[in-house]
């Protein structure tokens, strides 16, 4: 074999073709060559620098098109009858294919006018509609091109150190996770090019000349080969979406985008912009010595950073201004603003300085009026997450079928309330239905005081369980808040088991906690009253994302019982397995409560509440003052309530949560070695806290910069919230759907945040 490299490839041509002919580099990053022969005028001989098993799929494809009239490159067989040859050259084995030379210039070097982006968006149209009939067993493959596959580029946004352009790689995942992934399933499928791009198409003025390369074809939806043209016309108009426009003008002349494809078109191209810079990078990090940093690398960042001005609902506006289909207008902001301001009483607060007008859920998403989502990290209320088919199907069908009260028999009460029974210890074993977390806890303290005979009741420091007016009155976050009226002479506070805070942080911190409860019962029953029970989470939430100290349970249980009260757990905040170790939390204390309260996460944002109990605790209730609440326990709550523990149950959500809450912590405690601001991280499972302080040795409390970081969250999409008595801990308790990647994401975006932070001594609070 000759030496070099042109000798080669005359080589192989005039062994394997039988022909001669004058050769010239083509760019790429193929060995391509111009070849000048007398026989068939110019054609290319392309050596593709691995051997790939795909090129059968890629010749069966340009065949396809070559008969549908398309000018591609067709293949001129070899002396054998191959179509492709292999060639053992230095840099390892090679496919050689000799192709048809195709007339033209790069789109990459002509003007970018109207006409030619309007052809270009035709020629794919009339392309995938030429390739409808096409099948090839080897067509459903990927590759690191793949858009739909984009995840698995996100891990190297480690790479880069500068928080500016990582939050712009991460808005574009984000983007994709939240908008892309949900959408792409019902996208219009069929037969991609897999890279049309500035290179690949051959134009003169305005008419279409080659559609080249064909390597990258695979099957996927459609919008994704147009969104990588875009990404190609976007970069030549520096991000103008105007002037990009023309493309998939001519593109809806063949074919209309779906409702779904318009809102995936930007993201997934700024989604392959983000690849190529990823892509770059990782290259680079492998080959240090690789020469120059890409030009194109640097358009590609400032294409990106143009199109993050613009929010996904606007610019869907602009770039699909031509399409057939309009998307149905938003109410306007101002106006949503408005009219909740003229009707809704301003005891009710909203979060963030400008609040969001949330517009859709899905998943562990939330979506805002322009477009962006938001990582939901705070609601678990939406515990399988926003909106899930499988529960949102469950309350469809079964409102059309009937919605009744309980006063009739329907197997949906027993089937759920079995259930539901079924989850807890054998001796909670009957149940109330009732549609909210304070009405569970109201009836919980009725049936405290039927069982026992007592009034009297013991809560904990920070607690809430409510917002009727008994649960107010045991819950000293409201009645020892702003406008709250102080404690009631029959509820008694016992301090909060703060092992970080509080006056006992020692090993033995939970039996001692637990000596305040007996301390308290005692000078409960000096004063001649008496308790009917204590209302406790299993870890404190509005409290401060406060976990229990090992002991405190079981002690606290027991000096309740022995004066005579029944103990209540309150799994509103943190049951259904959102702790991993265990489906209740009050389990994870190895303790068997006499009342469970249920509430929140039950319907997943269905309004439904539950209290379970002992059967002697349910007749000393059953005095012949009837019970009965119109809605709770109808037949669509009931539906609603199976659907959710089937999911939970399906999905496997209690062993994620304890695999990403343990993943989550670690992260976060890597962070806290790093930042001096997180005094502590604690909790379990998907329920987790993040304490801020100015000081760790005097436990300053850093509310201010608490709330900043939440401020920055937001900014990056990621919505979290601060709670405690000191407003500075960072409360997590996600929908249970999160993915690692979600995790990861926020890891680095904290990091970010935090960097920014420095302990502020002089903020007053
Ligand atoms: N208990 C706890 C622990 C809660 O957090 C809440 C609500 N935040 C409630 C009870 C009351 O539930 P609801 O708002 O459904 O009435």
């Amino acid at each position: 074999m000759p030496h070099t490299e042109y000798g080669q490839a005359e080589e192989l041509l005039r062994q394997q073709w039988n022909l001669t002919g004058a050769l010239e580099r083509l760019p790429g990053e193929n060995l391509n060559y111009r070849v000048a022969t007398a026989e068939h005028g110019p054609l290319v001989l392309k050596i593709s620098l691995e051997a790939h098993a795909d090129i059968p799929l890629e010749e069966a494809m340009v065949d396809h098109l070559d008969a549908a009239g398309f000018p591609v490159p067709i293949s001129i067989p070899a002396v054998s009858g191959a179509r492709s040859v292999n060639a053992t050259l230095p840099h390892g084995p090679s496919a050689a294919r000799l192709q048809r030379h195709l007339p033209g210039t790069p789109w990459r070097d002509a003007e970018q006018t109207d006409a030619l982006l309007r052809s270009i968006g035709r020629s794919l149209g009339t392309m995938h509609h030429a390739l409808r009939s096409f099948q090839h067993p080897a067509a459903a493959r990927t590759h690191g091109w793949d858009l739909a596959m984009a995840m698995r580029h996100h891990h190297a946004v480690d790479q880069f150190t500068s928080p500016h352009q990582r939050s712009i790689l991460e808005r574009c995942f984000q983007q994709h996770s939240a908008i892309t992934m949900p959408g792409l399933a019902h996208c219009p499928h069929g037969m991609l090019h897999g890279d049309f791009n500035d290179e690949n198409i051959l134009v003169d003025q305005e008419k279409i000349t080659g559609l080249l390369d064909f390597g990258d074809c695979l099957h996927g939806a459609l919008i994704e080969d147009i969104a990588v043209t875009l990404a190609y016309a976007l970069e030549r108009s520096r991000g103008s979406l105007e002037q990009a426009r023309p493309l998939i003008e001519g593109y809806e002349e063949i074919r209309a985008l779906t409702d779904t494809e318009q809102s995936v078109l930007l993201p997934l191209a700024m989604m392959r912009l983000a690849i190529y810079i990823l892509t770059d990078s990782t290259m680079r990090q492998s080959n240090p010595d690789g020469g120059m940093r890409n030009q194109h690398v640097d358009v590609a960042w400032q294409t990106l950073e143009t199109c993050m001005a613009l929010s996904p609902t606007a610019a869907r506006t602009t770039l699909c201004a031509g399409c057939h289909l309009q998307p149905t207008p938003q109410p306007n902001y101002e106006s949503v603003e408005q009219s909740r301001r003229s009707h809704i009483s301003n005891a009710l607060s909203l979060n963030f300085e400008r609040p969001l007008h949330i517009t859709r859920g899905q998943g562990q998403y939330l979506h805002a009026d322009d477009g962006r989502p938001y990582l939901d990290l705070v609601n678990n209320v939406c515990h399988v997450g926003h909106c899930h088919p499988q529960v949102v199907d469950a309350i469809a069908s079964q409102a059309a079928v009937l919605n009744t009260n309980t006063r009739y028999l329907h197997e949906l009460l027993g089937a759920y309330a079995e259930r539901l029974c079924s989850t807890m210890p054998d001796s909670l074993d009957t149940c109330f239905l009732v549609n909210s977390g304070s009405e569970a806890n109201e009836l919980a303290l009725r049936l405290a005081r039927a069982a026992t005979g007592s009034n009297d009741v013991v809560v904990i420091d920070g607690a809430y369980h409510g917002h009727t007016a008994n649960c107010i009155a045991m819950s000293p976050y409201k009645f020892n808040g702003p406008g709250g009226p102080g404690p009631s002479d029959w509820v008694h506070v016992v301090p909060s088991p703060d092992v970080y805070r509080g006056q006992y942080r020692d090993d033995d911190a939970g039996a001692a906690y637990a000596l305040d409860v007996a301390d308290q019962i005692g000078a409960i029953c000096a004063k001649g009253r008496s308790i009917a029970g204590m209302f406790s989470e299993p870890i404190l939430s509005c409290g401060g994302q406060i976990p229990l100290p090992k002991g405190y349970l079981p002690s606290s249980y027991e000096h309740v019982r022995r004066a005579g009260g029944v103990c209540i757990a309150d799994e509103v905040q943190v049951g259904f397995g959102r702790l991993g170790t265990s489906f209740w939390g009050f389990q994870s204390h190895d303790v068997v409560p006499d009342i469970v309260v249920l509430g929140k996460p039950i319907g997943n944002g269905h309004p439904m509440g539950a209290v379970v109990t002992t059967r002697s605790v349910a007749d000393a209730f059953d005095n012949g003052m009837e019970f009965f609440s119109t809605f709770g326990g109808n037949p669509v709550s009931c539906a609603c309530g199976l659907a959710v523990l089937d999911v939970i149950e399906h999905e496997q959500l209690q062993d994620r949560a304890l695999e990403l809450g343990q993943h989550f912590k670690a992260g976060l405690e890597r962070l806290q070695s790093n930042h001096q601001l997180i005094g502590d991280v604690r909790g379990q499972g998907l329920f987790l806290g993040i304490e801020l302080v100015r000081d760790r040795t005097t436990l300053e409390p850093a509310d201010q910069e608490a709330s900043a970081v939440v401020n920055s969250m937001r900014d990056r999409g990621v919505l979290l919230s601060t709670d405690g008595p000191l407003h500075n801990v960072i409360k997590i308790k996600p929908p249970m759907v999160l993915t690692k990647d979600d995790v990861d994401m926020t890891l680095r975006h904290l990091d970010d945040v935090l960097q920014d932070l420095t302990p502020n001594p002089t903020a007053s609070y």
